[in-house]
């Protein structure tokens, strides 16, 4: 049988990669293959640099005003194909339709973000900073970014990037996951027909090989990564070294403060939705729930309740609210880390190892721990699959103590009605997306994106204003006549 060899798109044509190796594309939620995708070379990532290269004088001469005419066609285009997009993305990633179709959403956000670039994009000036001289500051682009992407969210994380880029007026090269190429297939497919000159934004579908690539080349001013921590690493130390900005968003393991005081309803939907949606496969999972003051008999019998009732299945079909994990191999690193877990003294109370789904797709069912202890691998490793630790504490400072011991500081969020634990929490919380009475703290598209010390290598988070701040260049102009 023939499946879709997937192509890259540079200049504004599609492109076939020479390339003999590839990864194949397969749905996860019935193990069929859907798609290869090349794994394009250095040379390839090399000629598309090239062209988004000669095609940033062009652009960046192009009035701003100009420049957010594609994205407002792109926002439009997006909206009109949004469930499409969405069945795309769950064929390849797994996730239910409703959840796709949210993350689609998100994603427009971010295109409606960088249409805001004529005001964003404003310098400052002073008149006299001296006798008849004055001063003026203005932003002004820098040349080719490119982003890197994980499997996780295929449609909304390369428009973190790129909608910024280049309504700041650089131009722009994106890596999707080679798990699941084909939503940013799709995605290319728009952002031709919203017209964008040629080689303003190309696609360049791969691996390790053209990561290393963009690590590698001269004329690309600025790397976007995001996936896991030792990757994000990596392209942080060495593309930095090469003199490039550098933002990397790495992995997660995100703990959960439970007051006694919350309102323990909404508290347990809230989590239970955190943990499990998506299947575990969020940067801001709900993976350790720290029950505080003495609740915790009350949170293990909710949050079981809640996990028992969740339908796993293919998440293209009505009714199901857990999907697949990504992949046959990650369902492996899932179940060797609950098994890891059990080895290490954890209660193993509800087990979703052997899930009753037909088929031969790639399921883990929801999965709960108690009496997990901060030293067990599961309360510090991110296991990225639909697993639930409990911990208990006595106290709010205790629960923050250990927060601030974790080397992953993605996200944190903190169920109370009380004000002065919400300051407190608030105030201490290690990780930079915190929550207070919300499940998953995912800031919008006009706020900054981004973890702390081991989940984020750099200094300007991914969109929001700090967008502006990593694709442009300040330059002051002092200018006396
Ligand atoms: P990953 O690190 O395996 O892959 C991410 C990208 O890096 C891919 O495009 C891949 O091709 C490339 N890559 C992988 N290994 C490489 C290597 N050895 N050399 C060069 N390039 C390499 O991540 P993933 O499994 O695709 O995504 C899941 C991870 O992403 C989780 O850790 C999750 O927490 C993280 N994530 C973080 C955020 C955030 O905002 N912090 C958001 C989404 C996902």
């Amino acid at each position: 049988m023939s499946v879709e060899r997937l192509q890259n798109y540079v200049g504004g044509e599609w492109i076939d990669s020479t390339s003999k190796t590839t990864g194949q594309v397969h749905n996860p939620a019935t193990g069929e293959l859907i798609g290869e995708c090349p794994f394009s070379t250095k040379d390839e990532l090399d000629h598309a640099v090239a062209v988004a290269k000669e095609a940033f004088d062009g652009w960046r001469r192009t009035p701003v005003e100009d420049r957010i005419q594609p994205l407002f066609r792109l926002k439009a285009l997006l909206d009109e194909n949004a469930k499409e997009l969405a069945a795309i993305l769950t064929r390849e990633h797994g996730k239910t339709l409703s959840e796709a179709l949210g993350s689609v959403q998100r994603g427009i956000q971010m295109v409606e973000a960088a249409t805001g670039a004529p005001s964003l994009m404003m310098g400052q000036s002073l008149e006299d900073i001296s006798r008849g001289i004055d001063c003026q500051s203005v932003r002004q682009p820098v040349g080719v970014f490119t982003c890197i992407a994980p499997f996780n969210f295929p449609a909304m994380v390369p428009l973190w990037f790129f909608p910024f880029a280049v309504a700041c007026g650089n131009t722009f090269v994106c890596k999707p996951s080679e798990q699941v190429p084909f939503s940013q297939k799709f995605m290319w497919e728009l952002v031709h027909e919203a017209g964008f000159p040629p080689g303003v934004l190309n696609l360049v579908n791969g691996a390790h090989d053209v990561v290393n690539g963009m690590i590698e080349n001269p004329d690309i001013e600025g790397i976007s990564f995001v996936g896991s921590t030792p990757i994000a690493e990596y392209v942080y130390s060495k593309a930095s070294a090469k003199l490039k900005r550098v933002q990397a968003l790495g992995g997660a393991k995100n703990y959960i403060f439970l007051m006694a005081d919350a309102d323990m309803d909404f508290a347990l939907d809230s989590i239970t939705e955190s943990a499990m949606g998506c299947a575990g496969e969020r940067c801001l999972a709900a993976s350790v729930v720290l029950c505080i003051g003495g609740n915790k008999d009350e949170v293990r019998e909710g949050l079981l309740k809640r996990m028992q009732a969740l339908v796993v299945g293919d998440g293209s079909k009505p009714g199901v609210h857990l999907g697949p994990v990504i992949s046959a191999e990650h369902k492996e690193r899932v179940l060797a880390k609950i098994q890891r877990g059990i080895d290490e003294g954890g209660e193993l109370v509800l087990d979703g190892r052997n899930p009753d789904v037909p088929g031969d797709g790639y399921f883990v069912g929801p999965t709960l721990f108690d009496n997990v202890k901060e030293g067990m691998s599961i309360a510090q490793e991110e296991i990225f699959g639909p697993v639930l630790c409990l911990m208990e504490v006595d106290t709010l400072e205790e629960g923050l103590a250990i927060a601030k011991r974790q080397p992953l500081a993605n996200a944190n969020s903190i169920f109370t009605t009380s004000g002065r634990a919400a300051r407190q929490f608030g105030y201490e919380v290690p990780a930079s997306m915190a929550g207070i009475n919300i499940g998953v703290a995912a800031p919008m598209s006009f706020f900054s994106f981004g973890g702390a010390k081991q989940s984020f290598f750099g200094d300007l988070k991914a969109h929001g204003r700090e967008a502006f701040d990593f694709y442009t260049d300040r330059k002051v102009l002092i200018s006396r006549w």
